[in-house]
């Protein structure tokens, strides 16, 4: 370690707590250390298994292709105390001090961490064969329905219900998505990206339904408000995910409209000393205009690094990311760069019918979001122009055989 960050570790908070022991909490915790950080640092997860990633689990450890997903961290080599399988029931900030299962701890910084759950269909909880994928045991429960090759139906065409139906085929089940919209991805993509990615379910053997509504679950069926009977050996819900926030009620953490801590440019709550990042977490993109809640891998690996930053005495740049996913889904990989709600035109680059395209989003002529499917030097080279700012010639940039980065105006 070089002096200087010797003096900064000395500077700085001595016990850092992390809530939530995901992707974001991990990260923290590491970036801290990398930071310099040489006061003591806790982090607490409600799962009881080795910190994991989520990627994995409607993929290949779905598919029993991978057995787990836990993260290469030597949490013991780099001093990072863990408690496990120990749900944090509540924060007094007032008292720096977090409330658990096992009694008060106290902290100097706490980094809220706690991620997202799924939202549930009302009725549904606990019941036989109706199943959620967030979690290792979820995926763990799923893997044997798999093999048995049942009849399932998907409730919600988002990203995870389209990532387990490609699963679910590939293991030989048959699938019916129900989707209430008109098409896939309803609440992430517009209607002219979205409608051709809707045959990508009919080609892999799937059955997409769109306007249907879920009635109710009976044992072995899915009943959709217009009557019809879908028999399920199983059902997977996939329906979208909320910030798991609840624990903070009464703390006076202030929350947003969707249940998540609203943090600040450098990811700072409303109460002092307090921190949160990744899928529980809005903050303001500058970039953007607007607030964001992004509910991605990279949010939740770029956004402890402000954190860690803020807390070892660093004044870090505001964090401002240029938001990036991707999603492996019907045989094609998916990648998304940007953020499209202020843009004011499309260019496509390539056939959206063919098994290689992309979507550019322009405001002005400034490219401000992509979606490549299959194209990822298209990814790449668009999420650098989009971190530069860059004006794009729509012409060059909607030949399809032209590097984009070439696109330029
Ligand atoms: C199945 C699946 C597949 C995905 N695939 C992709 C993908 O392909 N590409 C992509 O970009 N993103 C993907 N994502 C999203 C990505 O995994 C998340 O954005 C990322 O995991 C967010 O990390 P996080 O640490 O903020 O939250 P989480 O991963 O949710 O971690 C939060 C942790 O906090 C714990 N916790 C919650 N409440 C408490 C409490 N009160 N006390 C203690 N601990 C608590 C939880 O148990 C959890 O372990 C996927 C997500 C899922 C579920």
């Amino acid at each position: 370690m070089s002096e200087q960050q010797q003096a900064r570790g000395a500077a700085t908070p001595r016990r850092v707590v992390v809530a939530g022991a995901g992707m974001a909490g991990v990260q923290t915790a590491v970036a801290l250390r990398e930071q310099g950080f040489t006061g003591t640092v806790t982090l607490i997860g409600a799962e009881p298994h080795q910190p994991y990633d989520r990627p994995p689990l409607s993929k290949a450890v779905l598919l029993g292709k991978a057995e787990d997903s836990a993260f290469d961290v030597d949490f013991e080599a780099l001093g990072i105390e863990l408690r496990l399988g120990c749900e944090v029931a509540g924060a007094r900030p007032a008292d720096h001090e977090l409330d658990t299962e096992a009694g008060p701890v106290p902290y100097d910084v706490l980094v809220v961490a706690t991620g997202a759950e799924p939202v549930r269909l009302p009725g549904t909880e606990g019941m036989p064969g109706v199943h959620l994928l967030r979690t290792l045991d979820d995926a763990e429960r799923l893997r044997p329905v798999l093999a048995r090759q049942h009849d399932i139906v998907v409730v919600g065409a988002g990203w995870i219900g389209a990532e387990f139906a490609t699963a679910a085929r590939e293991a030989g089940c048959a699938v019916t998505v129900v989707e209430a919209a008109d098409r896939p991805l309803t609440g992430s993509l517009p209607a002219e990206v979205a409608v051709p990615m809707a045959a990508w379910y009919a080609d892999s053997g799937a059955v997409l339904r769109t306007h249907a509504r879920v009635a109710h679950i009976e044992p072995g069926v899915v009943v959709l408000d217009d009557g019809s009977r879908l028999p399920a050996d199983a059902v997977v819900v996939g329906v979208g995910a909320r910030p798991a926030t609840r624990w903070l009620a009464g703390s006076g953490i202030a929350l947003g409209a969707w249940g998540e801590v609203v943090a600040d440019d450098r990811l700072r709550t409303s109460a002092p000393d307090v921190y949160a990042v990744g899928d529980c977490a809005s903050f303001p993109s500058g970039r953007y205009g607007e607030r964001l809640l992004v509910h991605h891998w990279d949010n939740a690996l770029q956004g402890p690094r402000t954190v860690a930053a803020n807390i070892v005495g660093e004044a870090p740049a505001a964090y401002d990311p240029v938001p990036y996913f991707w999603s492996e889904q019907f045989g094609r990989f998916v990648q998304y760069a940007g953020h499209h709600a202020t843009a004011d035109s499309t260019v496509w680059r390539g056939d959206p019918s063919g098994p290689a395209w992309t979507v550019c989003w322009l405001r002005g002529n400034r490219l401000v979001a992509l979606l490549a499917v299959g194209r990822p030097r298209d990814l790449a080279q668009g999420r650098r122009l989009i971190e530069a700012g860059a004006t794009m010639d729509p012409g060059l940039l909607a030949d399809p055989a032209r590097p984009l980065k070439s696109a330029t105006a």
